[in-house]
């Protein structure tokens, strides 16, 4: 399989070698040539694998420039139950109403990002030790992003991670633990501003070309195509776990930022996958939402992003958005490069008369709000025992307006609780649960190093510790 940019303009690259790039080199993103479609019988012989090789089955068609034997070990290594907590990996939970969670959050972090990162961190190793090359990942967090990459890529040789974060702008668990990882390759810097503040240093560093390739600065930022891959499994795990025959439907509901989570939900779809409905959920931060109720999609500025209590759902400018509008345009790059042109120019567009599309897709959408995550959060608590974090519960309030008889609702569980604990007792008046592994994780030394919010300090503390 190769890949192309969303975009139109870059030449059939392999798997590896878009391991390792960010954008495509004409601004796009990388999509597949073609996707492999699956069949029934396949789909009722993947039902008995355990988690790593349904993940060998699905990344062996994404990244066929990789020996089946070697990828196999690396999907094997990533998804253990030392790192995942039990054998199924993904355990699905059940809720009342027709209704369950596919447990996302059981690895090294509690967030679903551990899903893709942990398969990412062996198939940077891999790569990069074949090559005899090494990578410095320079990014910047505001919370799940950051820790997932920093416990995926710790103790690898041939990485070495430059994390950003806003001083004092994570909760204290998020916080602890990022700063509590003592590893040499693993460097945290505190920056005295916002995230915004972060981001805007990752860029000024990045952008520049030479100092890019001299130290060869590389990022793990959401847009990356093995991401997307690592996911798609996940959707076939969860249909899998909740029917019997080949062509039981089952519908999806995912809360949803940079719309790299639920993308992968309709590549799973478009590979054959009986997904019914794909349901967007949005906070208060609505951009997504309105484009599926609209067929306007309108980017917000940074000052008109709110924050909210699912934080990491705080984003106005979606960027796997690109790859699912490249679908809709019949995959031409020139229409696509049009749209983001006119994007920067005019500040949005409309693809209203393309509504139909969007059902024919399988995708609807809603939004919830500080008052429906608190709600929810109750409710969930109060019927069925189990506690959410406000992430899913903007999962579980907005799909139980698209629950249909005889068609499974999985909640895609983004986080455990105990990661926003102050949402958690502000809904219920009563603390999340810990896991026992966490047991005393604020009270951990913690390794950050504080710099001025100055992209010359970040790139002076990179040269004195790249690998
Ligand atoms: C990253 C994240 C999301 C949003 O996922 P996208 O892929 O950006 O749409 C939702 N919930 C949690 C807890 C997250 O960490």
């Amino acid at each position: 399989m190769r890949y192309v940019s969303t975009r139109g303009g870059m030449a059939p690259q392999p798997f590896t070698d878009i391991l390792l790039e960010g954008l495509a080199p004409d601004g796009g993103l990388a999509v597949p040539e073609t996707l492999p479609r699956i069949d029934a019988a396949t789909l009722q012989a993947w039902r008995g694998l355990s988690y790593a090789d349904l993940a060998w089955e699905i990344l062996k068609l994404f990244a066929t420039d990789i020996p089946a034997d070697d990828l196999r070990r690396l999907t094997h290594a990533a998804y253990t139950r030392e790192a995942f907590g039990s054998d199924a990996i993904v355990p699905v939970k059940p809720l009342s109403g027709g209704m369950a969670l596919l447990g996302l959050s059981e690895g090294p972090t509690l967030a679903f990002k551990d899903m893709a990162m942990q398969l990412l961190g062996q198939l940077f190793e891999y790569v990069l030790e074949q090559r005899g090359s090494t990578i410095n990942i320079l990014g910047a967090t505001s919370g799940d992003t950051g820790s997932a990459a920093e416990y995926a890529m710790r103790g690898k040789q041939r990485v070495a991670v430059f994390m950003l974060s806003p001083q004092g702008r994570m909760s204290a668990f998020q916080r602890a633990q990022m700063y509590s990882l003592d590893e040499p390759n693993i460097h945290n810097i505190a920056v005295d501003g916002v995230f915004d503040d972060c981001q805007d240093i990752v860029k000024a560093v990045a952008g520049d070309l030479a100092f890019k390739q001299a130290h060869r600065i590389g990022a793990v930022n959401s847009i990356n195509w093995a991401r997307i891959a690592a996911q798609v499994v996940y959707y076939f795990h969860g249909w899998r776990s909740v029917t019997n025959s080949s062509t039981d439907e089952v519908s999806f509901a995912v809360p949803s930022g940079n719309f790299g989570n639920i993308l992968a939900g309709h590549i799973a779809r478009s590979m054959g996958l009986p997904i019914r409905r794909l349901v967007l959920a949005t906070n208060e931060n609505n951009v997504l939402e309105e484009f599926f109720r609209t067929g306007i999609y309108r980017p917000r500025p940074a000052a008109e992003t709110y924050a909210t209590s699912s934080p990491s759902m705080d984003i106005s400018r979606a960027s796997n958005f690109e790859r699912f509008v490249y679908d809709l345009m019949g995959k031409d790059g020139a229409k696509v490069a049009a749209l983001w042109k006119q994007l920067g120019t005019q500040g949005q567009f409309d693809l209203s008369e393309l509504r139909a599309a969007f059902a024919e897709h399988g995708f609807v959408a809603g939004a919830s709000s500080h008052a429906d995550r608190l709600a929810t959060i109750r409710e969930v608590y109060e019927r069925d025992g189990v506690f959410i974090d406000p992430h899913t519960a903007d999962g579980v309030k907005v799909a139980r307006a698209y629950i249909e008889p005889g068609v499974p609702m999985l909640v895609l569980e983004t986080a455990l609780p105990i990661k926003f604990a102050e949402t958690i007792q502000e809904a219920l008046g009563r603390p999340a649960p810990r896991p026992a592994q966490f047991e005393g994780l604020e009270q951990l030394p913690q390794h950050v190093h504080n710099l001025r919010c100055d992209a010359q300090q970040v790139r002076e503390f990179i040269v004195r510790h790249a690998v």
